[in-house]
């Protein structure tokens, strides 16, 4: 069917002049709203600072932004004025933005005022862009001084990253036009609910149709609105519907990760809240990805709606979707794989693989006005892969049953064995059906004898012995699948190689077939264990933590960073041609090069009054390693440790890998009591001095009661000062090595990782007397050598100079850390007593449930990133660590309020949180 195409801007600008008070777009941060008039305008000066900057008709712009009305604007403004637009995610590794660059050749750059140090690096200095840097605040600052000019007008092009079936990346290239119309004719099928009343929620990420066809171009079609979010994330997904409510969105687009997940949520509320909760929404569409009949049909019946199928590629847009009879049902009721009717203005073909087979799958090959232009190759070319007679292959098999579309699945997913078809992704999902089996996947290959087999290789839960499922899988799928359809090989493997999506590199799979097959002929080896040492110690809380955060920010999300272990200090890069190269490429001293030592004693000695010799002192791959060969040099298997609480995280487990056990000394016994947790077999006490999590600070006096205590007893002090120079304006330190000055039975730890602000380079050092030193030394040849020697030369050529820019901004951080006490007295929040370091423990003994619950929550649903008090000991299980160096004043204190309110939270259930991190953490 002929179709002509319309143009976004006559239409666009018609709609906006005849309706310039009509909301088109709300915020949901903020709730701020823009007309149809003001986007108008807002795309006018768009255009004009484009035109001013030299952007010609046809060239392109990258935009490395988040969702935004910013971005949003520019993508119009692309659209009406026949630019390029060529999106890619902001925070996107480099490589991948490098390939986008070279496939798109863009002219201009847009990225936030917030870029990552690495992108801006690559574009400025690998591409010479001079990049617009946008502030996300909708102050539109960068338009203030573009007074609309008469415009360009034109059809723009969006490009899209696609991966391709080989991998190797490619654009496509989408018409503006063509996509506006395709979202038009769209709304025309569904006339009740898409029209100017209809509001959608745009959750999904614009840099993909999602986010810039289904949930901007249609609304808009419609005469419309939506609100726009951040990218969908599980947080989103506990606030769905109460967002849907308040902003009244009437229409929803869900794809089936979120459908799925909005059914799990379900559970949590009774039947008639799920009922009440899209009592207002008209109808939900669904695409993106195949669904099962299942989960639709469930989806219906707890939320009452009606949800709408359709099926398309990027590279056309729909070709199917579930239509509406008159009377508001659905033309053809849902059936499994049933993807709606073919849309009338699509011509489809289905392409056997075999004429003479009629039970051989049929490949989908289209015609469509609404097919993108082509593939952009590395060489620049754009290419659209059509057959003769002008059709396009889509890569998916289907079949049409009673008037509708039914998908079979993609077309290298399918097999011929034999002369029989098979559909590997209906044996990978029945496959999974095993109680033990976390995921299968199977892959094709050549047969001498069937032509093709396949191979399934399984990933089981860790709990399973390998030889015993894979003979027991193999009976069950006996009974399950049909003789004809069977794997010629099973694997289980530990897991498979995937993309950083997640997808499973299928071809990759394909070439360990032949390294399986002959670990297969090792008849029944015995299972390989792991130390039951390491296999006991568990993965660092704090750590575990800040690995959420990472995955949270690169969903795009807003974190307010509190759990960090350090502070960032602006340090310059000194310079490394001074440094001697040849030397450093190698090793050096085990003990350290001895002028680094020499700097080290004299800073002891000046600061902090402490006689600390050269010789006293070894330099290690930072102090972590040195508290560990501490603990393996004096202690014995059995033997005990003792740790006054709030304790380092990392102690307790170095103690179990030397084989000793520890004893954990409450957090409010007096020093002076410590002497009776000391037994026969308790053979070191550990001090931090500050205190990591609390700030506290030990007076000499205080050290030297504990060491007489210790000394007296045949016990060994360590104390870790890693913190020293973190101290309030007028502080004194205590060195140990100042109560103890010939270090008998002292081991001091230090590290230049806080106190320097150069965690990532790895150095640190102890100081003790002779026999330990010794001790020391010789673990530190067979784990270490020497730290890195380049890095060794650095810090001694410029010891002094790094001091001077980093102690500045280390008292710096330590009028922060007053003013941080003065808002946690504001809001009445507690602590435990600190004068040193950039941490607070914090009491939230006032929230009335597990206070490792309500740092979940915090994180999840808040964004704010505390370490929960347990994973400093059983005794401080009630607090919170907060790390003040990472974020500004402003967002620590809202942080602080949210914490206050969340601490009379009562009767939440956060089993939900529970799971959300362990997915998040598993994306
Ligand atoms: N000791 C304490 C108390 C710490 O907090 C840390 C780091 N979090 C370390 C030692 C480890 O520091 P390094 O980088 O020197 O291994």
């Amino acid at each position: 069917m002929k179709l002509s195409i319309n143009s976004f801007h006559s239409d666009f600008k018609a709609f906006a002049e005849a309706h310039p008070e009509k909301i088109a777009i709300i915020l949901e941060k903020d709730n701020s709203t823009y007309t149809y008039g003001q986007i108008l305008d807002l795309v006018h000066r768009t255009i004009s600072l484009l035109h001013r900057s030299g952007l010609q008709k046809g060239e392109n712009i990258l935009s490395l932004l988040p969702n935004s009305v910013e971005k949003t604007i520019l993508f119009l403004s692309c659209c009406y004025a026949g630019y390029g637009f060529a999106p890619y995610m902001e925070n996107a590794p480099r490589n991948e933005i490098e390939s986008f660059i070279d496939l798109t050749k863009p002219k201009h750059v847009f990225t936030t005022d917030t870029v990552r140090g690495e992108t801006s690096n690559l574009l400025e200095n690998q591409y010479d862009f001079a990049p617009t840097q946008l502030r996300i605040d909708q102050s539109f600052s960068w338009l203030k001084k573009e007074e609309p000019i008469s415009v360009e007008t034109g059809c723009g092009r969006l490009f899209l990253l696609t991966s391709g079936s080989t991998g190797a990346p490619k654009a496509m290239s989408i018409n503006s036009d063509v996509l506006w119309t395709s979202g038009q004719t769209f709304t025309k099928l569904y006339p009740s609910i898409l029209n100017q009343e209809t509001r959608f929620w745009n959750y999904l990420s614009m840099t993909y149709l999602g986010g810039l066809f289904n949930l901007c171009l249609i609304p808009l079609a419609a005469g419309g609105s939506f609100v726009l979010s951040d990218n969908f994330s599980p947080t989103l997904g506990y606030q769905f519907w109460k967002k849907v409510n308040e902003f009244q969105i009437n229409s929803l687009w869900l794809v089936p990760s979120i459908a799925r997940l909005l059914l799990k949520l379900s559970k949590r509320s009774n039947q008639q809240q799920n009922l009440a909760f899209a009592e207002n929404v008209r109808g939900a569409f669904l695409g993106t990805a195949p669904i099962d009949l299942h989960t639709k049909k469930e989806f219906e019946e707890v939320f009452n709606l009606q949800l709408l199928e359709n099926y398309g590629l990027s590279e056309t847009t729909f070709l199917s979707a579930e239509l509406l009879a008159n009377d508001g049902t659905l033309r053809s009721p849902h059936s499994e794989s049933q993807v709606g009717q073919v849309l009338p203005h699509i011509d489809l073909k289905l392409v056997t693989s075999n004429e003479t087979d009629p039970e051989a799958p049929k490949e989908v090959w289209i015609k469509s006005p609404f097919l993108f232009e082509g593939y952009v190759g590395s060489d620049g070319e754009t290419k659209l892969p059509l057959d003769d007679e002008g059709y396009f292959a889509t890569g998916d098999l289907a079949r049409i049953d009673n008037n509708s579309l039914v998908l079979d699945g993609r077309i290298r997913d399918v097999i011929k064995k034999g002369g029989y078809f098979i559909r590997l992704r209906e044996v990978e999902a029945l496959s999974e059906k095993h109680p033990q089996i976390e995921e299968a996947i199977a892959v094709k290959h050549d047969h001498e004898f069937y032509g093709e087999a396949y191979t399934l290789f399984l990933r089981a839960d860790e709990t399973t012995e390998e030889n015993d499922l894979k003979t027991a899988f193999a009976e069950w799928l006996d009974n399950n699948l049909s003789h004809h359809k069977r794997p010629e090989e099973i694997f289980i493997v530990p897991d498979f190689p995937r993309t950083s999506s997640g997808k499973v590199r299928k071809h990759i799979m394909a070439d360990f077939k032949g390294y399986f097959e002959k670990k297969s002929q090792l008849r029944n080896p015995p299972a390989m264990e792991v130390s039951k040492i390491v296999a006991s110690i568990p993965q660092a809380l704090s750590i575990k933590i800040n690995q959420a955060v990472y995955n949270l920010q690169r969903q795009g999300g807003d974190v307010t960073t509190l759990s960090l272990g350090e502070a960032f200090f602006d340090i310059p890069q000194f310079d490394f041609s001074e440094l001697n190269f040849e030397k450093g490429y190698h090793y050096s001293d085990s003990a350290g090069i001895p002028e680094l030592r020499e700097k080290i004693a004299s800073f002891y000695q000046k600061e902090y009054k402490a006689p600390v010799f050269s010789d006293e002192i070894v330099v290690s791959a930072g102090s972590k390693p040195l508290t560990y060969m501490a603990m393996q040099a004096v202690l014995n298997p059995g033997d005990e440790v003792l740790i006054p609480e709030p304790a380092w995280l990392s102690y307790e487990e170095q103690v179990k890998l030397c084989q000793g056990t520890t004893r954990f000394i409450s957090f409010d016994t007096p020093i002076s009591d410590y002497h009776k947790h000391i037994t026969d077999r308790t053979k070191l006490l550990i001090l931090n001095n500050p205190n990591n999590p609390s700030g506290y600070l030990y007076s000499a006096e205080e050290l030297g009661i504990i060491y007489e205590q210790c000394r007296s007893r045949g016990v060994y002090l360590m104390v870790d000062e890693a913190y020293s120079d973190f101290l309030l304006e007028g502080g004194q330190f205590n060195s140990i090595a100042t109560v103890v000055p010939d270090k008998d039975g002292v081991i001091v730890v230090n590290s230049l990782s806080k106190n320097m602000g150069i965690s990532g380079w790895r150095i640190g050092y102890a100081i003790a007397s002779k026999p330990i030193r010794k001790s020391l030394l010789k673990l530190n040849q067979h784990l270490i050598t020497c730290a890195p020697s380049i890095l060794v030369q650095y810090v001694n050529h410029y010891f002094d100079r790094i001091i001077g820019c980093t102690l500045p901004q280390v008292r710096e951080l330590m009028i922060k850390r007053q003013r941080v006490e003065r808002m946690l007295s504001d809001l009445d929040l507690a602590c435990l007593p600190g004068h040193g370091s950039f941490y607070f423990f914090i009491s939230a003994d006032a929230f009335e449930g597990d206070v490792y619950d309500l740092a979940l929550y915090l994180l999840l649903e808040h964004h704010i990133a505390l370490v929960p008090g347990v994973a400093y000991g059983a005794s401080t299980s009630r607090y919170l660590r907060l790390s003040f160096g990472a974020e500004p004043d402003e967002k620590i204190f809202e942080a602080l309020k949210t914490l206050k309110q969340a601490l009379s939270l009562k009767g939440e259930d956060y089993s939900i949180f529970h799971e959300k991190l362990e997915q998040l953490l598993s994306e």
